[in-house]
């Protein structure tokens, strides 16, 4: 009998598993049966857009965090796949910086050409995951949400690759019910066009707080308030942009800060976060962490210490994202494949988790972090076939991203850097990204 094997979620996370697999396969490997429960109806995860809000047309709550006009924050010559250039792909280099839709068609076009869309189950949300120490066994029970039919079927490993920047970390502060406007979290924000001369106020300084704030900026708020908890994000802001210390209180339209001022605001983005959240698993397989780079609990970042049969994928905090995946992918492929061996001693696990915190906790500051997430990236692909690439060169582009955002937070994107899996350099974009309205393919990709 085959080894069976389900992964939850078609997400860039859950891709890179499925491609893992039959990239095995078509070396020749007899690969387990791989089975992907999706609950949406279409793959990419974040990146597959979704105007909707709250719930789904199923009841489901909204996957989806991402909004109109968003442009990748980091360079993509950060996250190219080593197997499939954006030069593969597009059939010429393209600027470093492109919205949703370009990398979303990218990441689609890898598993078009590995032909595993028939491997997933769209539309089946997973709704719990048992297991059976007797017979070494999940059972995974779905719910087949056009047919409302729930069903159950027996796997010999489960790999967890729902993501984590979906269900939103909800604060309140004094005031709030009583506010006179729209308070809503990153989560639920679609269109900045809505707040067109507005003054709007984001809370946090999170990368939804920098990246929705320009958003609002660029098509046309008036004003942009941030306020931070412990230190501003001290970039170089229009001068329709401040930040504020932690508000304090709202009384109609009237916020305080910290410090006493008070301003008129019309509407309040809370970019507060998100929660490691696994609604369809049973305490004794729940992940529990912190959104940090060496989460608990998982060995080599991937295997649940508590039952090495269970594995996370994309659990980190992420600098490195869709060839992080794709280190990962490949690694837990290799683990089940027998092709390595996960330590039998729990305790053994457990130390390798200890010493990723240990080591994460002694760096000092965003340098040390992105090199800690390479390193991590590099022993990853040490221990497989994944095609080998400058992953330090990919910490100089992170680098270089850092110091090009702190000269210029709104022009950051208009720089253009060398990939490290084709030597090519990027083209400069066409348009300045803050004129750049239109965030079409077909506008991102002339000439
Ligand atoms: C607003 C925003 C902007 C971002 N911008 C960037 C960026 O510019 N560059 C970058 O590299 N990264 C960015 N990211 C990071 C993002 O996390 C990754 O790029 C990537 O999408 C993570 O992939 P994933 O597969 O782990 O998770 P996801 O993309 O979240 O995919 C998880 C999948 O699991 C499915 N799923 C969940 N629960 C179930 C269930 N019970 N049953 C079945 N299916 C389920 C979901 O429907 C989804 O398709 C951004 C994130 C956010 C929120």
């Amino acid at each position: 009998m085959k080894k069976r094997v389900a992964v939850i979620g078609a997400g860039p996370s859950g891709l890179a598993q499925l491609r893992a697999f039959q990239s095995a396969a078509a070396k020749g490997a007899e690969i387990p049966e791989v089975v992907c429960f999706e609950k949406q109806a279409n793959w990419g995860g974040l990146w597959n857009y979704s105007w909707r809000t709250g719930l789904d047309q199923y009841g489901e709550p909204v996957h989806g965090s991402m909004y109109r006009y968003l442009w990748s924050n980091g360079p993509k010559e950060g996250l190219e796949f080593a197997d499939y250039s954006f030069e593969e792909h597009f059939g010429k280099q393209i600027a470093s910086y492109p919205p949703r839709a370009v990398l979303f068609d990218y990441i689609e076009g890898r598993v078009k050409k590995a032909g595993v869309r028939d491997w997933i189950r769209f539309e089946n949300v997973v709704r719990l995951v048992e297991w059976d120490e007797s017979r070494k066994k999940f059972t995974v029970t779905v719910q087949d949400l056009p047919n409302d039919h729930c069903y159950s079927e027996e796997f010999d490993h489960v790999i967890v690759a729902s993501g984590h920047f979906s269900t939103p970390n909800v604060p309140e502060f004094p005031g709030f019910e009583r506010f006179n406007g729209r308070i809503v979290h990153a989560h639920d924000f679609r269109d900045a066009r809505e707040f067109a001369g507005k003054d709007v106020l984001l809370v946090g300084t999170s990368y939804s707080s920098e990246d929705i704030g320009s958003q609002c900026w660029k098509y046309g708020a008036k004003s942009i308030t941030n306020t931070y908890r412990s230190a501003p994000m001290g970039f170089k802001w229009p001068d329709n942009w401040e930040e504020k210390p932690n508000m304090k209180r709202v009384d109609g339209n009237t916020v305080t800060f910290g410090d006493g001022t008070t301003k008129k605001i019309d509407a309040i983005i809370l970019c507060t976060g998100y929660k490691h959240h696994f609604p369809f698993l049973p305490d004794d397989l729940r992940l529990k962490t912190a959104n940090r780079l060496a989460t608990a609990d998982l060995y080599k970042g991937v295997v649940f210490v508590n039952n090495p049969a269970l594995f996370y994928l994309g659990m980190q905090d992420q600098w490195f994202t869709f060839n992080m995946f794709d280190a990962q992918a490949w690694w837990v492929r290799d683990a089940i494949m027998g092709r390595l061996q996960v330590p039998a001693d729990k305790a053994a696990l457990v130390a390798d988790v200890e010493d990723r915190v240990a080591r994460e906790d002694a760096g000092k500051d965003t340098h040390d972090a992105i090199q800690y997430q390479g390193d991590y990236v590099k022993e990853l692909i040490a221990e497989t076939d994944y095609p080998s690439f400058d992953v330090d060169g990919a910490c100089e582009i992170f680098f270089e991203w850092k110091e090009h955002k702190k000269k210029d937070i709104m022009g950051f994107r208009n720089n253009c850097y060398r990939s490290v899996i084709t030597g090519t350099m990027a083209p400069v974009h066409h348009t300045p990204w803050k004129d750049a309205l239109d965030d079409t393919m077909e506008s991102y990709l002339q000439n």
